[in-house]
Parts: C-alpha cells; sequence; structure tokens
C-alpha cells in the first residue's frame, strides 16, 4: 500500500510546517506568516479521510480547526494555502443539495450597521459590535500606547495588545457575518440584497467608518459563494426596489407603513399577508 501522502510542495517545506501547523492546533484560524505564501496540495493516496464540523485531520500534519464549518463528507485531497496572512484549506466533494421545496422561496436582505442584516421574514442578525465596547476598547489601549517611549519594551508590549484587540474585533465580525451569510444561503431559493455602490460609500469620510464595520461588502462577498454551494440565487437589486409597496398581481403601487400587515391592493383588490406579497415581487425579480 502506498503510504506517501504529501506531495512536493509540502514534503520540501516539511518540518516547519508541522510544527507551525501544530502549534496553531487550537487556534480558530490559522495565523499570519509573512514568508512563504502560495499553496500546496495534501493527497491522502486514495484514502478517503472524514470531513465535517471545525475540524480536520490531515495526512501528517494532524488536527487542524477550520474558521467556518466544514460540510460533512469525504474527501482525498487537501489543498492549502495562504492569501494576505489567512490560510485556507480546500477540497472537492460530492454534495446532495437541499430540495428547493425545502427553501423559503425568497428573502430580501437589508444590511445595516446597527444590526447586521435585517430579512424581508422579519428575521434579524444582531451586530454583535454595534455597542462599540471593542471601539472604546480599542481607544483606550491605543492612548496609552502614545504615552509610552517609542521602541521600549512596554511601547512593545502595548503595541501587542493593540494588534490582538483589532484582530478580536474583525473575528468577532467574521464569524458574525459567516454565520449569518450560511443561514441566509442555506435556507432560501432566491436572495435578494440591495446592490449598494459600497465604493461610493466608502469616499464619504462619516460613512466610512461605518460601512467598514458594518462589513457590508464582505457579506455580499459570503453571500454569493455560499448560494453557489447551497443551490440558491442571489439577485442583486436596486436599492429602492419598493417589493412591500408594490402588488405582487398588477404592479400597483401604494404606501405600506410598517404596521400594516396586510397588502390590500387599491386597484386590483387582491389581499395578501404582507410578506407574502413582497416574496411574490422578490421571486419575480429572480425569474
Ligand atoms: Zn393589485
Amino acid at each position: 500500500m502506498c503510504q506517501k501522502i504529501t506531495e512536493f510542495a509540502f514534503e520540501n517545506l516539511g518540518d516547519a510546517y508541522k510544527r507551525f501547523f501544530k502549534g496553531l492546533a487550537d487556534y480558530p484560524n490559522f495565523k499570519k506568516r509573512s514568508k512563504s505564501q502560495g499553496s500546496f496540495t495534501i493527497n491522502s493516496g486514495g484514502k478517503a479521510i472524514t470531513v465535517g464540523g471545525t475540524r480536520v485531520k490531515l495526512p501528517t500534519i494532524g488536527w487542524v480547526r477550520t474558521y467556518e464549518g466544514l460540510p460533512h463528507t469525504s474527501t482525498t485531497k487537501f489543498t492549502i494555502s495562504e492569501r494576505a496572512g489567512n490560510w485556507y484549506i480546500s477540497f472537492t466533494f460530492e454534495q446532495e443539495l437541499p430540495l428547493p421545496s425545502a427553501k423559503i422561496p425568497a428573502v430580501r436582505v437589508d444590511l445595516g450597521i446597527k444590526v447586521l442584516a435585517t430579512l424581508s421574514t422579519a428575521v434579524v442578525f444582531e451586530n454583535p459590535l454595534a455597542r462599540d465596547k471593542m471601539k472604546k476598547k480599542l481607544a483606550k489601549q491605543s492612548r496609552q500606547l502614545s504615552k509610552k517611549n517609542r521602541g521600549s519594551k512596554r511601547y512593545l508590549k502595548q503595541k501587542l495588545r493593540v494588534a490582538k484587540t483589532h484582530k478580536r474585533t474583525s473575528d468577532i465580525r467574521l464569524d458574525a457575518t459567516h454565520k449569518a451569510t450560511t443561514t441566509i444561503s442555506k435556507n432560501h431559493a432566491h436572495i435578494v440584497i440591495e446592490s449598494l455602490n459600497v465604493k461610493g460609500m466608502m469616499s464619504n469620510h462619516k460613512l466610512a467608518a461605518a460601512v467598514g464595520d458594518a462589513n457590508f461588502y464582505e457579506f455580499r462577498r459570503q453571500l454569493s459563494y455560499k448560494s453557489k454551494k447551497f443551490g440558491s440565487e442571489i439577485i442583486f437589486a436596486h436599492p429602492f426596489y419598493p417589493s412591500s409597496k408594490t402588488c405582487s398581481s398588477c404592479g400597483h403601487i401604494q404606501d405600506m407603513p410598517l404596521s400594516m400587515r396586510r397588502f390590500d391592493c387599491q386597484s386590483c383588490k387582491t389581499s395578501l399577508d404582507r410578506d407574502s406579497n413582497a416574496s411574490k415581487n422578490l421571486e419575480k425579480l429572480g425569474l
């Protein structure tokens, strides 16, 4: 039997990688390593390796944790790569897609700052950073840093603290975003999201910090690749498309205050639950 499970790139990097991964086995995410960019592949020599959850046992390397939950499946080949200080693991597998009928037909996703996202189904994903707790901590730590002598031991120590808080903040944000985008793309057939011009918003100073915090771009990116993964369709709609105010049967537009739970069309007399009417409109957008 062939016991050889490593490929050239990995073998060449040898023990350094082994130590590197071992030391990080308890970390939720792969740490930055400035040298050695690129990727390498690990083969199991045809033997199926079970994958699933947030841990995976790689041949020769051992257990590593992943940031995002992996699908429960098996594979024979992994590719490990590094981009901008982040490590990625990739592999191919076969997956049965959830039946379209098991999904909610359509949903509109509104991204926010105070909350991460609000769905047209009234589901809300909270923004764990909204209370500014981390921001205050960071400001305090940065103030303390500025009082220390540059280059001194205390300065370097404080600098590390600031860096750790930065890292923690982005971890919290990324984690919440992953949870939300997975739930959304897994459970809805058509996902409608505003096609905001984030670049334009970023050039506006005051908005920039808030937008950066709310992480709109990352949310859309994740939603795009995850909807592919779960066999859903993502639709980028005009931000002001009035899905709640439009009659799904005749297209008539009328005012719909939030308190109004039924859409009673003043034109064709259709009467529908507010959310079902909005859903139907969004579904049409997807078709
Ligand atoms: Zn109507």
